[in-house]
């Protein structure tokens, strides 16, 4: 494991970030600088498809404007950052430092043809999940549209850069497949900003990833899946379940009190329904807890009529938690259950255990070290 301290947007508090405006915001700022609307799409352009973080990138600016700009604003909101990466260079973590001192984090996970980035839509949560890191510290507050973007931007870049070090052991991919909304928060919670991240991020004239690559995963909100099923983006989606029946559910995921799991399972038909989109189901195995033959049993017997798939994962150890991760023959068992009864279901490759690649691991330990 090796920790580097990045300097990604150094003294830049009290600037805005451009990366928190549209297009249209962007175009007013430079019409009252007196520049024509096209300069804004030259920067849009520059940002979203080259990765600038200066403005003396830009190169086919006038000098004038770019140092107009640069008095102004700072292109990220996101500032210094601490980089781990682990032993065998696959994933690597990013803690970044935003202008208001909150800190969340962003992981890069090198699969053999896939460059997967997990990030953040909230700095901490606010949904209490018994077994997650994130949950401990409470919600701090709502990461901005631009905060949301910059993550995947500032991975962009770094995959972009050939010469960027420390060199990776698998062959350097160049550019961000993936990107998965389970870092720190709940998206749910912070809709509008997360969609309109969303919407940049897959708009061909901005960042343009396929919708079908990026995945929202929800503790199940149940309101704002029906909303999502009507934005018309094919992003997929997934669901935290952990458990098929309110008893345990409820004592894992506290909000399942409010919107428990038959309607939740009926919500999430609907969106099939609708959307013919196949949904993943989360399911983090503990030790004991959730992970009996019975649980599995009773989990296919709900599942089995979604068009839906299973995504078994083994969970993140975290400090002061009574949870332990269950056993990998006891993985294979739960998992050999439901493929038996005709629900698919996979186990996730546990990635980055050593440099506490897990939700809001990196963070706390920071918290820990700073108090
Ligand atoms: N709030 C969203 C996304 C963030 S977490 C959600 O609940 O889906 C992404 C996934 O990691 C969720 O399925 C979450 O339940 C799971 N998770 C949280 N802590 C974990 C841990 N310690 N080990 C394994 N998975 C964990």
């Amino acid at each position: 494991m090796t920790e580097i301290t990045l300097n990604v947007g150094a003294g830049q508090k009290e600037k805005s970030a451009l990366l928190d405006l549209s297009l249209e915001e962007l175009t007013e700022v430079v019409a009252g600088l007196g520049e024509p609307a096209y300069r804004a799409r030259q920067i849009w352009e520059w940002v979203y498809k080259h990765f600038a973080v200066s403005f003396d990138e830009m190169a086919n600016l006038p000098k004038t404007l770019r140092q107009e700009l640069a008095a102004g604003w700072v292109i990220s909101p996101l500032q210094s950052a601490t980089r781990i990466l682990s032993q065998d260079g696959d994933t690597q973590k990013v803690l970044f430092r935003l202008a208001d001192g909150q800190t969340i984090e962003t992981v890069l996970m090198l699969y053999d043809k896939r460059r997967t980035l997990c990030i953040s839509s909230q700095a901490g949560c606010a949904m209490g999940c018994t077994f997650c890191a994130t949950a401990q510290g409470g919600l701090a507050r709502n990461l901005s549209a631009g905060e949301i973007v910059a993550q995947v931007l500032h991975f962009a870049r770094y995959l972009a850069n050939s010469a960027a070090e420390p060199p990776m052991n698998l062959e350097r991919p160049t550019s961000v497949t993936n990107v998965v909304l389970m870092g720190m928060g709940e998206p749910m919670h912070n809709y509008r900003n997360v969609w309109s991240a969303l919407r940049r991020l897959t708009d061909a004239d901005a960042f343009g990833l396929g919708a079908r690559h990026i995945t929202l995963s929800t503790v199940g909100l149940i309101p704002m899946i029906e909303r999502m099923a009507d934005e018309g983006l094919q992003i997929a989606l997934a669901v935290s379940l952990h458990a098929p029946n309110d008893a345990l559910r409820s004592s894992l995921v506290p909000i399942n009190s409010r919107y428990p799991v038959d309607d939740l399972l009926a919500a999430v038909q609907r969106y099939s329904a609708k959307t013919h989109r196949r949904v993943t189901f989360e399911y983090a195995l503990m030790q004991g807890i959730n992970d009996s033959p019975a649980l599995a049993e009773e989990l296919a017997g709900k599942l089995s009529p979604l068009l839906c798939h299973v995504n078994v994962i083994p969970l993140n150890p975290i400090p002061d938690s009574p949870f332990q991760p269950t056993s990998d023959a006891d993985t294979a068992r739960f998992v050999e259950i439901l493929r038996s009864r005709g629900v698919a279901a996979t186990v996730r490759l546990r990635r980055g255990i050593e440099i506490n690649a897990g939700c809001g691991q990196l963070r706390q330990a920071a918290q820990r070290m700073a108090a």
